[in-house]
């Protein structure tokens, strides 16, 4: 039997409440049906102010709910901060954590950055939310043949952690830094043989079953059908082209296809 695969739309704040809330208004009632597309599971991301409405608006039709981000801690006195607790009370199946675009805003030293995503992991894991972890490399990375080295370091800490628990679901999104949001776009092959280390890297830790992996950078219509060939790849974090309604729904009956 084929395994279904994970569709994640990353809103990032791309929209403001109000127009979360009016897509979902002129969208959401095909939105449900798209989410009953056999072969695929589809999982939003919109903003935090977002998730009471959206929980509520889809019940529990097949759409799934995920947050963008959360905090490491589980609950105290940090300013700004969302818990995990919180997330699942807003029925939220699933967690980004790690995204690029959060290391960027933050200035930190990369391996507090490793260090504070597995605990982000290790916290969403305890209140039964599944991570989806970020994790790719630079430009300049990629040029001196870092790639495989970096992406060994920013699983290490999360995979350690999922490990200590036993964890049964772990979502991984391989972004290249330079693929989000550029158009530039990995070469099949390459793409493949970064997919399959990380596979092997991640068994090494957990049971290979347990670990999803998902390709985000720049994933449109027109490019969804070439990472397709990739069997490594288990589905596909989409940003920008996953607000455009008719974008999102040509990559579900893409992906659907297989
Ligand atoms: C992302 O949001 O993680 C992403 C990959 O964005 P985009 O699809 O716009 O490149």
């Amino acid at each position: 039997m084929k395994k279904n695969k994970l569709l994640v739309a990353n809103w990032k704040m791309e929209l403001s409440y109000n127009q979360s809330i009016e897509w979902l208004k002129q969208y959401g009632p095909e939105l449900k049906e798209l989410a009953t597309t056999e072969q695929v599971e589809l999982v939003v991301c919109p903003s935090f102010t977002c998730l009471d409405y959206f929980k509520n608006y889809l019940g529990d039709t097949k759409v799934k709910l995920g947050a963008q981000d959360c905090s490491g801690h589980t609950h105290g006195s940090y300013t700004g901060q969302v818990a995990a607790t919180s997330l699942k009370e807003l029925t939220c199946k699933y967690c980004i954590i790690g995204h690029t675009e959060w290391k960027c805003s933050i200035n930190n030293l990369v391996h507090k950055l490793n260090e504070q995503v597995a605990q982000k992991a290790a916290i969403l894991i305890h209140e039964g939310i599944v991570p989806i972890v970020c994790i790719g490399e630079t430009l300049i990375e990629k040029q001196t043949g870092k790639t495989l080295e970096i992406l060994e370091q920013q699983l290490a800490q999360v995979l350690q952690a999922a490990q200590a628990s036993n964890y049964t679901q772990l979502v991984i999104a391989y972004e290249p830094v330079w693929a989000i949001g550029t158009g530039a776009l990995p070469e099949v092959q390459e793409l493949q043989a970064i997919c399959k280390h990380i596979k092997l890297y991640c068994a090494q830790f957990l049971d290979q079953n347990t670990i999803r992996l998902l390709y985000g950078g720049s994933v449109n219509s027109k490019n969804t059908e070439k990472w397709l060939q990739i069997p490594e790849i288990d589905g596909f974090l989409v940003g920008k082209a996953s607000l455009d309604f008719q974008e999102l729904k040509k990559i579900v009956v893409l992906v659907s296809r297989g």
